[in-house]
């Protein structure tokens, strides 16, 4: 079921100060440097930092089911 030629990648956001995933088919030609620079620019960082909180929320709630057994 995979994809071929999809590609991850994990730039870094310096306005999040985090790495975060991207999942990505170029073509052989495109040059993966220009995408990722162009990928942080255009990153939706209040997205981001929104995703990470439901993460480590949902983190939370696992280790409270784990607590009870
Ligand atoms: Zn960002």
């Amino acid at each position: 079921m995979a994809i071929p030629n999809v590609k991850r990648y994990r730039p870094f956001c310096p306005v999040c100060n985090d790495n975060f995933t991207l999942m990505a088919v170029l073509p052989n030609q495109a040059n993966a440097d220009a995408y990722l620079a162009d990928a942080v620019a255009r990153h939706d960082h209040k997205a981001f930092s929104d995703a990470k909180a439901a993460m480590s929320k949902v983190r939370v709630g696992q280790q409270k089911q784990v607590k009870k057994k």
